[in-house]
């Protein structure tokens, strides 16, 4: 029996994971499967590791 109607959603490969992704309108991180794996494709890990690094260096002194 079929839950899932192959009309709106199909299930492509995650550019990120290589994992089952549904592309359809009910993912907005379409072609991705989740939004860590679309953060990784855009880059996210440079602003986390930005993050970390600012948060650990300390924002005391900002000087221009
Ligand atoms: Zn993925």
């Amino acid at each position: 029996m079929q839950e899932t109607p192959q009309a709106f959603q199909r299930i492509v490969p995650c550019p990120a994971c290589k994992g089952d992704s549904l592309y359809a309108p009910r993912n907005p991180y379409r072609p991705f499967c989740s939004a860590r794996c679309q953060g990784l494709d855009l880059g996210a890990w440079a602003s986390e590791a930005f993050r970390m690094e600012a948060s650990n260096m300390g924002n005391d002194t900002e000087e221009l």
